[in-house]
């Protein structure tokens, strides 16, 4: 049995050697059936210098993917996932905010359930501001009402797939790639488990809340179509509503003799009508922008060096 872990790096200088070190401590019985896969996803600060030190000295499966440049957590975990060999392989940050233990207690329920294909580490308790929680429901009831696919609200990237589930990943051509929906779509049988998430080791976020909106909305775009429906009905409505309205100022007019309504109805509804067909418009043009971003069939990243360790199990695989 392989099992691969992947860890997206970006700007993790301080975390990197301290996740190495607890990594190989913890999964110590398991080090010689592992490969660590990190990627340096284009790290301004020494994490590449940082990797490449431990890949120098390490006795195990270590391989380090180097970015030409950022192309965000999305690309490092295809990388990774794409250059895995295990039978089973873990997704992990390399923050430290998830608990190497947990990749233990996955294996655990993975072999011991035949039918269950995946883990997935779901936050049981949620650190967060009260307005960010708001908004964070709001997102997963609105995206589970217009896609099939289901997304489980606090189910992370923290997971642990079987060979086959990563195959299914790796084989899906689309190059804006949203994983908490890919990883639904695949479907197979998942396991939800409960985790404590911890505080950063070093750092902070690379998320911010305007990333999260952009990132939420990439999401309901690359998994729904449901936007362009109701922009259409929107459009039907409008026009339907127009229809009557025209109707009872024409009856109006000819049969009471009423001057036509005054001006302030007029621009509220220019300006309501406006409104609403930019806003289409809008919706229109994510899918546009989608749709061409796809049809130049760029690579989702690219990788300027792959450096790996002279560990004494590589020959093996
Ligand atoms: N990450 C990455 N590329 C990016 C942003 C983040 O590879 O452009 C990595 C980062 O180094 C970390 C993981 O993705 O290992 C999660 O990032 P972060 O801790 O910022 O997210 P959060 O835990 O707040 O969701
Ligand atoms: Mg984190």
């Amino acid at each position: 049995m392989l099992l691969s872990i992947v860890i997206p790096c970006y700007n993790e200088e301080q975390n990197v050697p301290l996740f190495y070190q607890e990594c190989t401590r913890v999964l110590e019985g398991i080090m010689p059936e592992t490969e660590l896969i990190f990627i340096n996803d284009g790290s301004q600060d020494q994490t590449l210098k940082k990797l490449q030190k431990i890949s120098d000295e390490s006795h195990y499966q270590i391989k380090v993917i180097d970015f030409s440049r950022n192309f965000g957590k999305e690309a490092a975990l295809l990388a990774g996932l794409e250059s895995s060999q295990g039978d089973y392989v873990a997704i992990i940050d390399a923050d430290l905010q998830q608990r190497p233990e947990y990749i233990l207690k996955m294996l655990d329920i993975l072999k011991n359930n035949p039918n269950i294909d995946e883990v997935a580490a779901y936050q049981e308790v949620r650190h967060e501001g009260k307005i960010l929680t708001f908004f964070k429901d709001c997102f997963y009831r609105l995206i589970n009402k217009m896609t099939e696919v289901e997304f489980v609200q606090s189910a992370s990237d923290f997971r642990l797939l079987k060979r086959k589930v990563v195959d299914a990943i790796v084989s899906l051509p689309e190059k804006c790639r949203f994983s908490k929906g890919i990883f639904s779509w695949v479907g197979f049988q998942t396991y939800y488990m409960p985790y404590q998430v911890e505080e950063r080791a070093f750092g902070t976020s690379k998320w911010s809340f305007w990333k999260l909106f952009i990132y939420a909305v990439d999401g309901i775009v690359a998994f729904s179509t449901v936007p362009l429906v109701i922009s259409s009905v929107l459009g039907i409505l409008f026009f339907l509503i127009s229809i009557v309205f025209l109707a009872t100022i024409v009856i109006k007019t000819l049969i009471w003799g009423d001057p036509v309504a005054g001006f302030p109805t007029l621009a509220s509804l220019i300006l309501l009508t406006a409104g609403i067909q930019l806003l289409c418009i809008g919706v229109l043009g994510q899918y546009l922008s989608k749709n061409y971003l796809e049809s130049k069939n760029r690579p989702v990243y690219l990788i300027k060096q792959i450096y790996q360790s002279k560990g004494k199990h590589h020959e093996a695989h």
